[in-house]
């Protein structure tokens, strides 16, 4: 790095000085967004892989055949991990969300009889299918789940059955994000088979864990292409497999269960069009950083990284049940542990504690009947790190104890319960962004004044209905997004 000009020394300093506001990476601080396996040499046969083949074009396979390659490997990998039949295939995509996307699309467009398309999943599925829905007209029947947290099979099989001609889908998930829990897939799959019906298991974030769990002799609910009726089943590859970020896959049980995702176009002057994924133009560095790094950490190392890493959940969950005034919303089928408090304190509080020293934990805002919670998805670095963890969360607990609950103002609570945000503008979304310490009132584009505690702005939202908390964070989001000009 000596031979860099100093134009570039300082472009890498100011990106390095951009990094250091962001979350840790690395680390096993961090319990969310990122997964980290503690692995330094995956790690840096990762970045060596992704560097390498960042400007390698995935839209080609013939022009690119190591991309070809690669993905087979991977594919391959994961078919063997999931108890694929013979014939099952599958393609490499960004992300979970993608993967759900054409699982979704290739079930509508497999149907193309079906004039309104219809799917239904469990209310714990993960929202990148209802993203899927309002991309492609597909109705979302959206099923209560029982006081566990898990799809209910008798209630799913209800509302297929309001409409099983115009159902294409069926989707549950191994394990859901926010509680950790497998679905009940057999009954679920079963029942969506004998009526032709697709059924997607969206693992994407057990996946890679539950297998090896398997194996290591842990109870684990059937999930994988071992259950009859199972079409389809997406795991990323940049969650527990440990990856660098923009790897996932999505696998069918059949070829012909894929045809529908793939796209082709000749008719334009143009090269012929052909596309396996969402993507077109695809860079080479994800899915080289992935196998890469699937091939250094191995089999046998995926077993010995999900060894480490369920005996930390076990610790975790045992420490956790044993701080006085937390308790599990469910006791957790893989590395997602969720847990809420009694009346003496505020998971906002505990969030923005847990921060200040040095800690991520997710807050999940009330949702139905279920209080608003934290969410820990815990990675292999993080095992050894339980017991400082739990330190600090008692630490965190009783600060948020003294604290006592957040409470927000009545007047302001009366005004979130009344907001439609059909009807409010532009300018009313600035008062609220402002009144919320969301926004400050300088000019556009350094508006990001997010307070150092989120907890009264966290327990505001917390009371918004679901539309409006949509609506407010769109706002949010966009005062955000604004460019950083040289001119004007
Ligand atoms: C993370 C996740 C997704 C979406 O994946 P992204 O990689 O964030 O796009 C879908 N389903 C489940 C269960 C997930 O945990």
């Amino acid at each position: 790095m000596t031979d860099l000009s100093p134009r570039s020394r300082s472009v890498l300093d100011r990106l390095r000085a951009l990094q250091s506001d962001d979350l840790p990476t690395h680390g096993g601080r961090t319990l969310a967004y990122v997964y980290d396996s503690g692995l330094a040499e995956a790690d840096e046969v990762g970045r060596r892989a992704s560097a390498a083949f960042a400007a390698t074009n995935g839209l080609d396979p013939t022009a690119f055949p190591s991309m070809l390659q690669m993905e087979n490997e991977l594919v391959g990998f994961a078919a063997d991990l999931l108890g694929a039949p013979a014939g099952a295939v599958g393609s490499i995509t960004s992300g979970g969300t993608e993967s759900v996307l054409l699982a979704v699309q290739a079930a509508r467009d497999a149907r193309p009889e079906v004039t309104r398309p219809r799917m239904v999943v469990p209310s714990t599925i993960h929202a990148a299918f209802l993203k899927a829905a309002h991309y492609f007209g597909v109705e979302a029947v959206v099923v209560e789940v029982g006081d566990n947290f898990r799809a209910v099979p008798e209630a799913m099989a209800a509302a297929v059955d309001a409409a099983p001609d115009d159902t294409v889908l069926v989707a549950v998930s191994a394990p859901s994000y926010a509680h950790g829990v497998v679905d009940p897939v057999p009954p679920i799959a079963a029942h969506a088979a004998e009526r032709g019906i697709r059924c997607h298991v969206d693992a994407c974030i057990g996946g890679w864990v539950l297998p090896y769990a398997a194996r290591l002799g842990r109870q684990v609910p059937p999930w994988t292409f071992a259950v009859e009726g199972v079409t389809s089943i997406s795991v990323d590859l940049h969650k527990y497999g440990y990856t660098p970020k923009g790897a996932s896959i999505l696998l069918h049980r059949s070829p012909a269960h894929r045809r529908p995702q793939y796209f082709a176009h000749a008719d334009w002057p143009g090269y012929t069009m052909l596309n396996s994924t969402l993507q077109s133009t695809k860079s080479g560095a994800p899915l080289a950083a992935a196998w890469a790094v699937v091939r250094t950490i191995g089999d046998e190392g995926y077993l010995e990284l999900t060894r480490q890493v369920l005996d930390g959940v076990d610790a975790l969950v045992e420490g956790i049940a044993a701080i006085d005034g937390l308790s599990l919303l469910a006791r957790p089928d893989s590395t997602l542990v969720t847990f809420t408090t009694d009346a003496s304190c505020d998971v906002f509080s505990i969030s923005d504690e847990m921060s200040a020293a040095g800690w991520f934990v997710q807050p999940q805002m009330r949702f139905g009947d279920t209080p608003a919670n934290i969410h820990l998805s815990l990675s292999a670095a993080t095992a050894p790190l339980v017991p400082e963890f739990l330190t600090a969360l008692e630490k965190a607990v009783d600060a948020a104890r003294s604290a006592g609950p957040i409470v927000v103002d009545e007047g302001v609570a009366a005004v979130i319960a009344a907001l439609d945000p059909a009807t409010l503008g532009d300018e009313d979304f600035d008062g609220l962004l402002a009144a919320a310490g969301l926004i400050s009132d300088g000019p556009a584009g350094d508006g990001l004044a997010l307070p150092q505690r989120m907890g009264e702005v966290n327990a505001m939202l917390d009371l918004a209905a679901p539309r409006l908390r949509e609506a407010l964070l769109i706002a949010f989001l966009d005062r955000l997004q604004r460019p950083v000009r040289r001119t004007t």
